[in-house]
């Protein structure tokens, strides 16, 4: 489809984006655009002024400090798959990245276009969620992080407020050592029927615990706080009670419905892939 008309700015800083989005309610931040610019050929979205903050040096990158990764949020998918330090120190995000949808989308598409959009089945929430990361906010009120289990308020709904940007994503070092993500990809978008990101963390004693993010499965991705009451303990005990983790992160759970993937369906498909994340973390060299 054609795309209408549209005003375009392309940002020179942060400060600049603010002020834009401040007189002009009406202006959509533009990242990589592999979202947004889908919703506008369809009429799915109507901005009047596209600015432009996928260039914005103050946005790309990864920055190792002594107690936190820093990225950026206009960094790409494919920039994240292939950084040696987060392959490091944060593995969670090469091997979530790698399963992004394909290579053309993995060099446009940024994570903060994905996290602000909230799609419920898009990757990067789940990841967020079992890192723990914070999530920085810039306003014209000035900057203000938010707790990743905080952030995702609902369908496609974040804690974001209008005339915001998204600036950074902040993961807490070091971060959990026995990681993994699964993910049952819809055959056409490669987007998240569902899939699980599981971070576990075992101390010199032994007692180990862990996060759980879920997304595609329900209408926002979530952490599944009650299940993560189980993954804690002696850690030699944890692979004996996987059954229990999972049958606990789904229930109670509203799961998404639609033509590829029924309710029943996509909760198995959940509790699946949940089962595999949890044995490759806790079978994962720490
Ligand atoms: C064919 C296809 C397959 C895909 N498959 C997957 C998949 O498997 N998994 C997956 O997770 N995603 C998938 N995506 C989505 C892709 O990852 C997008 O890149 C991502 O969702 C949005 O990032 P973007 O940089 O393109 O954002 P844009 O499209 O530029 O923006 C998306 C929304 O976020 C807002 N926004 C952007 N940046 C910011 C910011 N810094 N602060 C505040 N608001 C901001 C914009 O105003 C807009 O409303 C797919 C997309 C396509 C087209």
């Amino acid at each position: 489809m054609i795309p209408y008309e549209v005003e375009y700015l392309r940002a020179s800083s942060v400060q600049q984006a603010l002020s834009v989005l401040a007189q002009n309610p009406e202006a959509k931040l533009l990242a990589g655009g592999h979202t947004l610019l889908p919703m506008m050929k369809l009429r799915l979205a109507r901005p009047e002024l596209l600015v432009d903050i996928g260039r914005l040096p103050e946005l790309r990158g990864i920055a190792v400090h002594e107690d936190s990764v820093s990225i950026g949020s206009a960094t790409t998918h494919a920039e994240l798959e292939a950084s040696a330090d987060l392959k490091q120190r944060a593995p969670l995000f090469s091997l979530a990245a790698s399963v992004i949808a394909d290579p053309t989308v993995r060099n446009r598409g940024t994570i903060g276009g994905a996290l602000a959009h909230a799609d419920p089945s898009a990757d990067w929430p789940a990841v967020v969620l079992a890192l723990g990361a914070e999530m920085e906010v810039m306003g014209e009120q000035g900057m203000r992080r938010i707790p990743a289990h905080e952030f995702f308020v609902g369908f496609m709904s974040t804690a974001v407020a209008p005339g915001e940007v998204l600036t950074r994503i902040h993961v807490p070092l070091p971060a959990p050592g026995r990681v993994a993500y699964r993910k049952f990809r819809h055959p056409s978008s490669g987007y998240a029927v569902a899939a699980a990101a599981v971070a576990v963390d075992v101390g010199n004693d032994g007692y180990a615990w862990g996060r759980i993010g879920i997304t595609g499965v329900a209408d926002v991705a979530f952490r599944a706080r009650e299940a993560e009451a189980l993954l804690e303990g002696n850690f030699t005990d944890l692979a004996g009670k996987v059954d229990d983790i999972v049958e606990t992160a789904f229930t109670g759970v509203n799961a998404l419905e639609d033509n590829f993937a029924d309710g029943a369906y996509r909760l198995q498909l959940g509790r699946v892939m949940l089962k595999r994340a949890l044995l490759d973390a806790l079978g994962s060299q720490g």
